[in-house]
């Protein structure tokens, strides 16, 4: 069965970081290979407890501690 989260499932799983399945709040997790799409990244990941599937968004939002070779 297939059906849109709501928006507030979303924000409380961004909020948790993701550590928490948004269907049935199990913390057990498994966590597929991340595949580039048009500036994202896209997580597969999957609930070992009710079997619930879905894909994490990672957009990038900065970058930090740039070292070139003349420092
Ligand atoms: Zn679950």
């Amino acid at each position: 069965m297939k059906k849109k989260p709501a928006k507030k499932l979303i924000e409380g799983y961004i909020y948790a970081q993701g550590s928490l399945c948004p269907a049935c709040q199990s913390n057990q997790l498994d966590t597929g290979f991340p595949q580039p799409d048009q500036g994202a990244l896209l997580m597969p990941i999957r609930c070992q407890m009710c079997e619930a599937q879905w894909v994490e968004i990672y957009t990038l939002t900065g970058i930090k501690d740039l070292k070139t070779k003349e420092e």
